[in-house]
């Protein structure tokens, strides 16, 4: 392991009901709270009236930033800075998924900066200051709601990246109620299962390797999720298959995974190029881009795939090598996305290689990447090719 501090400042209020710890977890003397939020879901389930019953017995002036999109516009961002300088806020508050809750971060980061908010997005510029927010979580999957991270889109350049300066863009606090996500759609669920998959195993293929406790928990998370994402999309109403997902989505990218070590990243970071062109959903192009970044990369440490190969999906060792069991490993995660109805090729979505040079040339924006395997323009390429 390398050495590492943990420090994770988000306080995590999970649970039924707990939406009722909202006035008293603003901080004292807020006075001027900017909500924000997406399409409308939260108008459509009632919690954007719970929230509002509950901001109501805070004594706080409240404004709004709506229509945050799926995949958030840096030009979306920008309104949010515009209203908080505007306006004064001093606390602002997410409902809503990771695409609300990154957006909010980049608003309150881009609220205290004299520059534009998207020097912050390419790490041109540092932050040395961000209003305090929190978040209301309304569908698993990024676990934004307990990181720093935050990814924007700048759909004048066609790039998205992911950005984030810890402890200023972790939320001061986030509230998750299982009942609260009963309403997300089916796709948007397989997406969120994906997506938190992925988190997983970006981590489990990570530097350096010796890393027992580590693998255990990834693989016993990764196994949770396995066996109760088809029973949830059985029952989507099902609060208590929300909860084993709500709360394995968080868990899944706080940190508490990649202690002491660096996850690989890559796939996010050729998604990221790919949605930057063609804005498809996050996850469904990571479930389309991972099995092949795993085909592409099994020469690199063989072992960690047998691994992950017994001990996630049970592949069993008799009678085979190494390479058949890895190999085997690979088309059980493929064929449990398939089963759950993840996309498979770029094709789902209408996507041929037409682009593929503005694709390459976006993820190799910030020089070659992957910490398990450095990947240069050719293996990026590579992986394009088999994804089609
Ligand atoms: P999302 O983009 O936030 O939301 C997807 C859709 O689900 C939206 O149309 C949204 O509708 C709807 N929705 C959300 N909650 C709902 C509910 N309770 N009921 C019904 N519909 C609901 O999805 P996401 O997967 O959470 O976030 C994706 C973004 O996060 C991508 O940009 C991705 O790159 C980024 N990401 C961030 C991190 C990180 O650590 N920060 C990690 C991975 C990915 P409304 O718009 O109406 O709310
Ligand atoms: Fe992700």
């Amino acid at each position: 392991m390398d050495a590492f501090t943990f420090h994770n400042p988000t306080k995590l209020i999970f649970g039924k009901d707990q939406i009722t710890q909202l006035p008293t977890q603003l901080p004292g003397g807020t006075k001027k709270v900017l909500l924000v939020y997406g399409g409308g879901s939260i108008k459509r389930n009632g919690v954007y009236d719970e929230v509002m019953k509950q901001l109501s017995q805070a004594d706080v002036e409240v404004f709004e930033l709506s229509g945050v999109e799926p995949n958030p516009k840096l030009t979306t961002v920008e309104r949010g800075v515009e209203i908080c300088k505007k306006e004064k806020i001093d606390f602002l508050l997410a409902v809503g998924g990771g695409s609300v809750i990154d957006c909010t971060k980049t608003i309150a980061a881009g609220a205290e900066f004299d520059g534009a908010p998207w020097d912050l997005v390419t790490r041109k510029s540092k932050p040395k200051a961000a209003l305090p927010f929190g978040t209301v979580l309304t569908l698993a999957a990024t676990g934004s709601e307990m990181n720093a991270g935050a990814v924007i889109t700048n759909w004048e350049t066609n790039e998205k990246y992911g950005w984030g300066a810890a402890p200023l863009t972790n939320p001061a606090f986030s509230i998750l109620d299982p009942a609260y996500t009963v309403s997300v759609p089916r796709d948007q669920t397989i997406y969120g299962v994906v997506d938190m998959m992925t988190h997983m195993l970006e981590q489990y293929f990570h530097t350096p390797t010796q890393s027992p406790v580590q693998d255990e928990m990834i693989e016993g998370v990764l196994r949770t999720v396995i066996e109760t994402a088809p029973e949830l999309l059985k029952d989507l109403e099902s609060v208590e298959h929300r909860e084993t997902v709500l709360y394995a989505g968080t868990i899944a990218l706080n940190g508490m995974l990649q202690m002491g070590y660096r996850g690989d990243w890559a796939s996010h970071n050729i998604e990221h190029a790919v949605s930057a062109v063609h804005d498809i959903p996050h996850a469904g192009g990571l479930a389309i881009l991972f099995p092949n970044w795993m085909k592409h990369n099994l020469d690199v440490d063989e072992q960690r795939f047998v691994q992950l190969a017994v001990k996630v999906f049970g592949v069993t060792k008799e009678g085979k090598s190494d390479r058949e069991v890895a190999e085997e490993g690979i088309e059980e995660l493929r064929k449990f996305w398939s089963s759950i109805g993840a996309p498979e090729t770029l094709r789902y979505y209408d996507i041929d290689d037409d682009k593929f040079d503005v694709i390459i040339d976006r993820a190799m924006k910030r020089g070659p990447f992957g910490n398990f395997s450095q990947l240069h323009k050719e293996d990026v390429e590579k992986i394009l090719e088999m994804s089609k």
